[in-house]
């Protein structure tokens, strides 16, 4: 079975910065499953999946714009500390905080009286990318999983969520 559009993919990985150094990988754990064509992987890593089937390999390098995109130092702002869901904001972590029209994660810069000095990048942005990836298992989606457009447990517990 070949990788497309309302199939669900088990991978494993390993992520490289554009230095070689290690972000994240899942070798030797859990494979990773992910509903394809539903942007859950960076648009240019799931351009290079499509088509592929199990055990077949893909090694990507990717720019910072195929990936989380450039680094916006508009995105180092002020924020009041209002805006945050979390009751302690502490320098340092990651907090969702209340923006037009959703939510936004932001790493906290410095918290200054009633305003925190936030950084809404994402932490991989402005980052070369490497990713190293073997397709383990591909499978049709279900109808559940094509209508929420994420993939569920295989014991189908665990989905918390709507
Ligand atoms: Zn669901």
């Amino acid at each position: 079975m070949k990788i497309d559009d309302k199939k669900a993919v088990a991978i494993e990985f390993t992520l490289e910065d554009g230095a070689g150094e290690t972000i994240e990988t899942n070798v030797g754990k859990k494979p990773l499953w992910y509903l394809h064509g539903q942007g859950a992987l960076v648009p240019g890593l799931e351009k290079e999946l499509t088509g592929k089937g199990v055990g077949d390999v893909v090694d990507v390098k990717l720019s910072a714009a195929d990936g989380y995109g450039e680094r916006d130092e508009k995105e180092i702002r002020n924020v009041p500390l209002r805006k945050f869901k979390a009751p302690r904001v502490q320098v340092g972590g990651r907090y969702q905080i209340q923006v037009a029209g959703g939510t936004q994660v932001v790493l906290v810069k410095a918290v200054n009286g009633d305003y925190a000095q936030v950084d809404g990048n994402h932490p991989l942005a402005g980052k070369a990318l490497h990713f190293n990836v073997k397709i383990v298992e591909v499978r049709d989606a279900t109808a559940d999983e094509q209508e929420h457009g994420h993939v569920h447990d295989a014991d189908g517990h665990g989905h918390h969520h709507h």
